[in-house]
């Protein structure tokens, strides 16, 4: 993995003067606060294969997590005082759900084989998107709709499922180093 675990800090959010009632606003209608833009990538190119009785596959899979800093941002005047933290953590669920996909992603590409390099290199490619996909349908809103965690923690704002997905993410976080790691809900 390169780039996570990563801790956020409000350091890493840039900040964007409060643009009034009614803008930047998420789908439930609720004022944006932070958002955090995080992408998962593997390059199979940059990763030597290895052929074993007569199948080929990835020697080692790094998969990076990126933060997009010009895109991460947050509106510090609707942080209401004292639950900067609590803020904080719903975004670090962004950012640890993303870096425990990518995790999944790698032990998945190291179980790939295939006959040839250019089939193993398609298999790379095929299971990055399908992880991506995954990846984001958990973990980061898109023009097409929510994802699960917002969802479900509507942003952050329903205390009680925030509590529930930490807990499903310090779970995970707990195992990711494991060589057959797999998120678990
Ligand atoms: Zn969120």
């Amino acid at each position: 993995m390169t780039g996570w675990p990563r801790q956020l800090t409000w350091g890493d959010f840039q900040e964007i003067p409060n643009p009034g009632p009614g803008t930047l606003v998420a789908r439930n209608g609720h004022p944006i606060v932070a958002r955090v833009a995080i992408t998962i990538n593997f390059d199979p190119a940059q990763h030597a294969m290895v052929t074993e009785g007569g199948q080929y596959r990835f020697g080692s899979a790094n998969v990076s997590v990126n933060l997009n800093r010009a895109l991460t941002n947050y509106v510090p005047s609707r942080i209401p005082r004292g639950e900067e933290s609590y803020y904080l953590s719903h975004e670090q669920g962004h950012m640890d759900l993303m870096g425990l996909f990518g995790r999944e992603l790698e032990v998945n590409l190291l179980a790939l084989r295939a006959p040839t390099s250019m089939a193993l290199l398609q298999l790379g490619h095929e299971t990055t998107d399908a992880a991506v996909a995954n990846a984001r349908m958990y973990a980061i809103n898109s023009s097409m709709g929510d994802c699960q965690y917002d969802r479900d923690t509507n942003h952050g704002m329903n205390r009680a499922q925030q509590r529930r997905w930490l807990g499903i993410i310090q779970r995970n976080v707990a195992g990711w180093r494991a060589a057959d790691f797999m998120f678990r809900t």
